[in-house]
């Protein structure tokens, strides 16, 4: 990237701006209760039933927005035959039916004029609002190029028709329109939950630059903000992100547009101002944690994944009791997570208990007797390779690889220790099951560890560590002893559920006369357990643990 990396912040200014202006935008609205453009003074009615509905346009066929009750004051702005645009005190504006307020007919030549000009909206995204302010609720969103009649002016804001037939405020400056005599107010750019608007001048905001520590993480503040192939809002849209989601900041432009990077590894630009940064995660640097590894087992039955930190966020999924879940991102009680299915949302962390996968040291740095282990040949087989892929991950992690890497980590940590190793495929080979017996055979080997990731075709879910071995020879005694220590060290090393010691006629189980065992470290059709499986920092933790194992087998020094 050619992008300076000095560069504005204008984003977090630019937000207590905005809030700023809302509030003082609010303790406007009493003074400015009658809009612009009126001669007379404003025409004032009130609600002359026990409950009268305010509707987003002029008949019962419109959303219903509240309930008014008798006596409530309302400001006339505008009449279509029976039908009343009315403006509440606090500032919202709807249709009530006319014939259930004291407005009468000799009320209307004293309403206020309607600009009536035409105007397109000049953004890619338009808020509609209830009222002219940020903190009213949306009603509705207008695209590039859609047409509106503007009713009222008033501030930086415009009271709108839609084609539809509904009404609502919009932000004059994202719209043709042009106000007779510009004021000098100041502006709010409805960043707060727009799309994309931009704000209209980002760095005359800021005064000051800082540098950017880069990569560090945002949280997207609106819904739905586009990925984009270029830093600007006509470049193509490569997807939709959701409020909530989490990105990771590459790069920035003087613009505010960021460069970003996707749980999923996809990269895109967004714009800035839809996004909020996040606080450092201090959890993440414990002391031999990988800092890209984090799990949380869900404790509840149930637990409801959501669109973003907060019960009021939609429900996007569920996790179950004991599954577990990769910590993305921490905030107010709240984890960003990776579930299982591969899903990126937030759970209450109160229903999950942390796992943090840490290192019990490096044990081959010991000082300890060579001579015990000299004569002992152990056969490491990782399974499959070449043609054969075994298993794919989610994501396309392939077990062979895998499978190979904690392998030819074994044998250096067993050759250091001075045993003799065997290994029955040294790169990406294809060899048959009987020419891996075969190889164990000839090699009179006292030991027979075969190396394999696991995967469930029909349920994500599955995940986890199990080890099997054959009950129905000689060494069978000894061979269910090594595969409980491999049980054991592995799945406390991976902290992933323990599946246990499981009996089965493998082909090199069986036909190996040494104890042999056959481990499943975890499963790759599990997000969560494809994470791991591709974290070389866990595959190191499962070798040491594949390696203690086999210490304790023979009763030596860790
Ligand atoms: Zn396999």
């Amino acid at each position: 990237m050619t992008f300076p990396k000095k560069v504005c912040t204008p984003y977090r200014k630019l937000f207590f701006l905005s809030l700023i202006w809302t509030v003082l935008f609010i303790l406007m609205i009493p003074a400015a209760s009658s809009v612009a453009g009126a001669v007379s003074s404003p025409v004032h009615t009130e609600v002359q039933v026990n409950l009268l509905n305010l509707r987003t346009g002029p008949s019962t066929a419109y959303t219903r927005i509240q309930g008014l009750p008798s006596g409530t004051p309302l400001e006339v702005l505008f009449q279509e035959k029976e039908w009343l645009l009315v403006r509440l005190k606090d500032g919202t504006t709807g249709w009530v039916d006319g014939k259930y307020t004291g407005f009468t007919s000799n009320l209307a030549d004293k309403l206020p004029p309607v600009i009536g000009e035409k105007a397109t909206v000049t953004v890619n995204l338009l808020n509609v609002r209830l009222g002219a302010g940020l903190n009213y609720q949306r009603i509705n969103q207008l695209h590039l190029h859609d047409t509106v009649t503007v009713y009222f002016h008033e501030s930086d804001w415009v009271l709108v028709r839609l084609a539809d037939g509904t009404s609502g405020w919009v932000y004059r400056e994202y719209t043709s329109f042009t106000p007779q005599a510009a004021g000098t107010e100041p502006q709010i750019p409805d960043i707060n939950a727009t799309g994309e608007n931009p704000p209209s001048a980002p760095h005359q905001l800021t005064s000051t630059e800082e540098e950017e520590q880069y990569p560090y993480k945002v949280i997207v503040t609106s819904t739905p903000l586009p990925l984009r192939e270029q830093p600007q809002l006509n470049s193509t849209p490569l997807g939709e992100l959701t409020k909530g989601m989490i990105l990771t900041v590459l790069d920035k432009t003087k613009e505010d547009w960021l460069q970003v990077e996707l749980p999923d590894g996809r990269q895109g630009w967004v714009a800035g101002w839809c996004t909020q940064k996040l606080e450092e995660d201090k959890n993440s640097e414990e002391k031999g944690a990988d800092p890209f590894i984090r799990l949380a087992a869900v404790t509840a039955d149930i637990l409801r994944v959501r669109s973003g930190p907060g019960l009021d966020y939609t429900q996007t999924g569920r996790v179950f009791c004991g599954n577990h879940l990769l910590i993305q991102q921490e905030q107010n009680g709240w984890y960003y997570v990776r579930t299982p299915t591969g899903q990126y949302g937030w759970v209450s962390s109160e229903y999950t208990t942390p796992i943090n996968i840490v290192s019990r040291g490096n044990s081959s740095a010991k000082a300890y007797d060579v001579t015990q282990s000299q004569n002992i040949t152990v056969v490491i087989d990782p399974g499959h390779g070449g043609q054969d892929k075994g298993a794919t991950g989610v994501s396309g992690l392939k077990e062979k690889n895998i499978n190979l890497t904690v392998s030819l980590y074994l044998e250096e940590l067993l050759r250091a220790r001075g045993f003799n190793v065997v290994m029955t495929r040294k790169n990406d080979t294809s060899l048959t099951l009987a020419e891996r017996a075969a190889l164990a055979e000839k090699a009179k080997a006292d030991l027979f560890i075969s190396i394999h990731a696991n995967a469930s075709l029909n349920n994500k879910y599955a995940s986890g560590t199990e080890t099997y071995y054959y009950q129905n020879k000689k060494t069978s005694p000894q061979s269910l002893y090594l595969a409980s220590l491999i049980q054991q060290e592995v799945s406390a090393a991976l902290k992933l559920p323990s599946l246990g010691v499981k009996k089965a006629p493998f082909h090199v189980l069986r036909e190996t006369s040494m104890p042999a065992a056959l481990v499943e470290l975890a499963f790759l059709s599990n997000a969560v357990d494809e994470t791991i499986l591709a974290s070389d920092h866990c595959l190191k933790l499962a070798t040491e643990a594949l390696y203690r194992a086999v210490l304790r087998y023979y009763n030596l020094n860790q």
